[in-house]
C-alpha cells in the first residue's frame, strides 16, 4: 500500500508572483486525486514539521538561524542574503518560508518512516535537493531528500540507492553524502544546464557505490531515457542491492518544461519508479522541479495512480478538466499548449532514435562499475 504525504502549508501563496514555483503544483495534485477517488483519510498523512533541532542535523546553525530571523522580520539585510543566498530573485524570502520548507523536511522524514514499514510513501512537495548546508540554492531552502537518507541509515540500512531524475543535476543530495558508503547517488540531468555540476568526470564510483552523473544532451526521449535505465540504473541498482530506494522524481524533464529543453513523456517516469519500487522493500519518491504546471500535475497525479494500481479515465472527468483548464503560466505561450494537458493523465510517448553519444556515455559508466 502507498501513503501519500501533504500539508495545507503549500496552499498558501509562496515564492512570489513572478516565480516559477509561484504555481498552486501541490494543491492542485491533491485536488485532482481526491476527484479520481485517489485519496481519502485512509491513504492520507499530515506532514509534520521538522524541528530546528532536526533542522540543525544537516544545516549550519547560523543559517537555519538567519533564515528563521529573517522570515519572523520580513526583510533579510545585504549581508545576510550574501551569505545564505536567501532575499534573491531565485530564493526570495516570502511570508512563511521557514515553516514551509520545515515542514518539507518533517515530510520526507515521515516518508522514510514509513517506507520503512514497508509502505511506498509520496512527497510530491519534497524533492529540494539543491538544498545545501550553509546556504539556499535553486529555489531549495533546506534539503528534504538528505533527511530522508538519513531516517533510513538511523534504521540501521548499510545500503540507500538515492536516484535523481529531475532535469537538474542533484547537486545538494551527492554533496552530502560524498563520504559515505552506504549511499550511492545516481543523477541523470541536462548537460549544460543549471547548476552545471555532475560531468561525466564528475563519477567516483565503485562496488560500493558512490556518485553516478550522467548528463544528456538536449531533447532526450523516451527511448533514450529506457536504454539509460536498462544499461545503466537497473545495472546499478543489481549492483548495489540497495536496501531502500529514495528517487527526486522532478516532472521538468518532461517535453515542455520551461526550465530546461529535455523530452521525456510522463509514462517513462512512472516506468522507471514502478520498476525501481520492484527492486526494493522501502521506496520513498519524493517530487522536484517542474515549472509546466500542466504536465507537472499531471505527471505527479499519474504517478500517484501507478504507485496504487489505480485504473486510469479514459479521458479526465469534468471537475478534474476545469481546475486544469484555470490554470495560467506566463512561461508557456498560449499556442505551445496541448489540449490534451487538460484532458488527459498520460502524455503520448516520445519513442525515436538513440543518439550515439548517449550509449557512449552509458556505456563509459557501466564499464567504471
Ligand atoms: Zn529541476
Amino acid at each position: 500500500m502507498a501513503v501519500y504525504i501533504g500539508s495545507e502549508i503549500y496552499q498558501r501563496s509562496a515564492f512570489g508572483h513572478n516565480h516559477p514555483l509561484s504555481s498552486a503544483r501541490q494543491e492542485t495534485v491533491l485536488d485532482i486525486c481526491r476527484i479520481l477517488g485517489w485519496l481519502d483519510d485512509s491513504n492520507f498523512i499530515i506532514s509534520p514539521k521538522a524541528s530546528t533541532t532536526t533542522l540543525t542535523r544537516f544545516h549550519d546553525q547560523n543559517y537555519v538561524d538567519a533564515l528563521k530571523a529573517a522570515d519572523a522580520l520580513g526583510s533579510v539585510n545585504i549581508d545576510v542574503r550574501k551569505q545564505y543566498n536567501f532575499g534573491t530573485m531565485e530564493n526570495p524570502l516570502f511570508k512563511g518560508v521557514f515553516d514551509r520548507a520545515a515542514t518539507t523536511v518533517g515530510g520526507s522524514i515521515e516518508a522514510a518512516k514509513r517506507a520503512l514499514c514497508g509502505k511506498t510513501a509520496f512527497h510530491p512537495s519534497g524533492g529540494t535537493h539543491h538544498g545545501m548546508r550553509n546556504r539556499a540554492h535553486g529555489f531549495c531552502y533546506f534539503n528534504d531528500p538528505v533527511y530522508a537518507i538519513f531516517t533510513l541509515l538511523d534504521a540501521g540500512l548499510e545500503r540507500v540507492f538515492y536516484v535523481d531524475i529531475d532535469a537538474h543535476h542533484g547537486d545538494g543530495v551527492e554533496a552530502a553524502f560524498l563520504n559515505d558508503d552506504r549511499v550511492t547517488t545516481l543523477s541523470v540531468h541536462e548537460e549544460n544546464r543549471w547548476p552545471y555540476s555532475g560531468k561525466m568526470e564528475d563519477n567516483s564510483h565503485d562496488k560500493n557505490g558512490g556518485r553516478i552523473n550522467l548528463p544528456v544532451p538536449q531533447g532526450l526521449n523516451d527511448s533514450e531515457f529506457l536504454y539509460i535505465f536498462n544499461n545503466l540504473i537497473t545495472p546499478t541498482c543489481e549492483t548495489i542491492k540497495p536496501q531502500a530506494i529514495v528517487i527526486t522524481c522532478g516532472a521538468d524533464a518532461i517535453e515542455a518544461d520551461p526550465l530546461s529543453k529535455m523530452s521525456l513523456s510522463n509514462q517513462v517516469l512512472w516506468q522507471t519508479v514502478m520498476a525501481l519500487k520492484a527492486e526494493t522493500e522501502h521506496l520513498v519518491v519524493l517530487g522536484g522541479g517542474g515549472y509546466n504546471p500542466w504536465t507537472t500535475i499531471r505527471a505527479w497525479v499519474g504517478l500517484w495512480g501507478q504507485l496504487n494500481s489505480y485504473e486510469f479515465p479514459e479521458i479526465l472527468p469534468d471537475k478534474a478538466q476545469a481546475i486544469l483548464a484555470r490554470f495560467d503560466s506566463d512561461l508557456i505561450d498560449e499556442e505551445d499548449r496541448l489540449p490534451e494537458w487538460i484532458t488527459r493523465l498520460e502524455d503520448a510517448k516520445t519513442l525515436g532514435y538513440i543518439r550515439d553519444e548517449i550509449k557512449r556515455r552509458v556505456d563509459l559508466l557501466f564499464a567504471l562499475r
